[in-house]
């Protein structure tokens, strides 16, 4: 492995005499076929630029990314570009693959990975960095920036762990930094300039580092202090940017409608439509709602119309609305009422995702006539109010037992709380207090529906991101873990109750790579050398060989998780800029050990940084395609936006 000789030169054509002699001893032959409905074929030799699409899991995952299937269709548009796609294959597969010396290779044309430009991967999460690494392998690529030379495909990668992109800095090329629809195509042409150049790889890489939202890590160097925590990033060419700042699109483009549909069954068998990007309640935990800020959404006839477009080109009888948090959607109920009155009797079946907890939201799913009553779910995270207030999401219990009633009432037997463990200050009584919330909800629905009334409580462990104002915060140890969930075990059981919660060796990966520095990046090749991959598979995960990996480099992994970090030290992701500040950060998570709350920021501007860094880009997008304040002046003062909305 680890080099272009253990796998073949191929041809398309050899590829797919492999796969007709092989697909049919393989599980789930279609994850490796393509030929799906919608999929985009264009002629090689008519364009100037192909770049391979990768989702480093199985197909079943990865057909349902939003991300991939949009920079897809945005590339496909291009007359001069093609995009063709590629995921992990399983392990089945991946034996056949390499004892046939066969590499990676795209669905659409079968070209194997060499044969791009470039090659773009999709990072959603941490747990898929030894998967990237693997499929580097199996398509016959250097894995490490250093080594690839002006033959090599341009590997690029992006998504919300791109967010702290150092644990991965050694073997992508350039990561896109926040929002992919704009980038791209300058990607694209940046690498056609460079190819019609014919100039050193590394001119490449210094020209994409002067693009608005990539970060090219081969031109940094991290130092760090004596006692191992980081010093500083400094620029090795005097042109790179410092901070990178985030990329964002000024006005969501229309949504994506001509998906590509799988013939097995994926994650979710649905066309999906991103009704508003971005979050402004401010949960203190949440990575998402703090990278993706500002709220921008889309109006709804532009949504009603995406709708009718993707049931005409895809036959699904499904579409998720999505966003994280759907009921604050502002014009959430004319867009249910649209939806209701368009496809009438059209057997359309709608999923409102991520609603708040009160009874409007029950209202809502009413409205949508989800006839399926499978399963209404609700995400407390935390079953105190003082837990909530530190995490701030304020609702009082009696809500929450209120929103519950309401969803019993309407004709749902079974309500899923998400709940998690391990928040600061989290006691065993706040612990406790899980199981007793279910059960006083249970207890409601017994009363209203009698014994069909059921509750599942997932919970899950939390991991302190990165960018958030809990990235100071020491994630819980294993032994902290396994009492709790034992805790939850004895307590929460019983005809109607269920539980669920993941392993404590799953949240020590995640929490080690997502607070991880340059120097994770050894330990990442450590643990795939060994082995490691499909690390989000419960089943494939060996945490063994992610101690290995540790000891290995020499690094001690309780550095990365269960060390409270002082309140001034530098972090090794903060020349990533989201363009919320620090000081925001600092003061909410000072605020949090108070247990002060703070209102959704559509009632009060909290002046975290957005409005200071992107104000040209809200001036000429007026009225509520933000959901920040204007900006009037050229430059506003922090005062004057807290003046604006208060
Ligand atoms: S600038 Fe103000 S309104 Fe906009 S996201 Fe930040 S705090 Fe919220």
């Amino acid at each position: 492995m680890e080099n272009k000789e253990h796998l073949a030169v191929m041809r398309p054509v050899e590829i797919e005499r492999f796969l007709e002699r092989n697909l049919l001893k393989i599980q789930k032959p279609a994850r490796y076929a393509g030929g799906e409905i919608n999929q985009v074929v264009k002629d090689w030799g008519q364009v100037d630029t192909r770049v391979a699409l990768i989702f480093p899991d199985l197909y079943d995952l990865g057909m349902s990314n939003l991300g991939l299937a949009i920079l897809y269709d945005l590339l496909n548009q291009r007359a001069d570009t093609l995009a063709e796609r590629a995921f992990a294959p399983f392990s089945d597969m991946e034996a056949a693959m390499r004892t046939a010396r066969v590499p990676l290779y795209s669905l659409e044309t079968k070209h194997p990975l060499t044969d791009f430009d470039i090659v773009g991967f999709s990072l959603p999460y941490e747990t898929l960095y030894t998967n990237t690494l693997n499929l580097l392998d199996l398509g016959g690529i250097p894995l490490f920036t250093a080594e690839r030379d002006e033959a090599d495909p341009l590997i690029i990668a992006g998504g919300h762990a791109a967010f702290n992109p150092e644990p991965m800095h050694a073997f992508i090329d350039a990561f896109v930094i926040g929002e992919g629809e704009e980038v791209i195509g300058e990607l694209v042409e940046a690498h056609q300039a460079w190819k019609r150049s014919g100039e050193r790889r590394a001119d490449l890489l210094a020209a994409l580092s002067q693009i608005w939202g990539v970060y090219v890590p081969s031109l940094y160097e991290a130092s760090y202090e004596e006692n191992g925590t980081f010093a500083a990033i400094e620029k090795l060419a005097p042109e790179a940017p410092l901070p990178i700042m985030k990329r964002i699109v000024a006005k969501l483009p229309p949504p994506t409608t001509r998906l590509v549909v799988p013939y097995i069954d994926t994650v979710h068998n649905r066309v999906p439509i991103e009704i508003m990007r971005g979050c402004t309640r401010g949960c203190r935990f949440c990575h998402a709602g703090m990278i993706t800020r500002p709220v921008r959404e889309r109006p709804v006839a532009e949504v009603v119309a995406a709708i009718e477009q993707a049931m005409a080109s895809t036959g699904y009888e499904e579409i998720g609305l999505l966003s994280l948090s759907s009921s604050d959607y502002t014009n959430i109920l004319e867009l249910v009422k649209a939806v209701g009155e368009r496809f009438a009797g059209r057997h359309l079946t709608v999923s409102l995702p991520s609603l708040r907890i009160e009874s409007f939201s029950v209202d809502l799913m009413d409205a949508l006539k989800d006839s399926r009553r499978s399963g209404f779910t609700l995400a407390p995270e935390a079953a105190t109010e003082r837990m909530r207030e530190i995490i701030n999401k304020p609702v009082s219990t009696e809500q929450l037992l209120e929103t519950t009633r309401a969803i019993y009432a309407h004709g749902w037997h079974n309500i899923k709380l998400y709940f998690m463990i391990g928040h600061p200050s989290e006691t065993l009584e706040d612990v406790r207090a899980i199981a007793d919330l279910c059960k006083a909800v249970l207890a409601e629905g017994r009363r209203l529906i009698g014994r069909r009334a059921q509750v599942t409580a997932g919970v899950s462990t939390f991991v302190p991101k990165p960018h958030t104002p809990f990235q100071w915060v020491p994630c819980d140890t294993m032994e902290q873990i396994k009492a709790k969930q034992d805790l939850l075990k004895n307590s929460l059981r019983g005809p109607g109750l269920k539980l669920n919660w993941n392993p404590p060796e799953d949240t020590m990966l995640e929490a080690w790579l997502s607070r991880g520095d340059r120097r994770m990046a050894e330990v990442v090749y450590q643990a795939w050398k060994r082995g490691a991959k499909f690390d989000a598979w419960k089943e494939h995960f060996r945490f063994d060989l992610w101690q290995q990996a540790f000891e290995a480099v020499g690094l001690e992994p309780a550095f990365y998780t269960h060390r409270e970090r002082p309140i001034d030290e530098t972090f090794p992701w903060e020349h990533i800029s989201t363009s919320v500040r620090k000081k925001f950060l600092t003061e909410d998570y000072l605020w949090s050990l108070q247990g002060k709350t703070r209102v959704d920021c559509r009632e009060r501007c909290f002046a975290c940084g957005i409005l200071p860094t992107f104000a040209d880009l809200r001036r000429q997008n007026p009225g509520d395609v933000w959901e920040c304040p204007e900006v009037k002046s050229r430059r506003i003062p922090v005062e004057e936006i807290l003046a604006v909305s208060a």
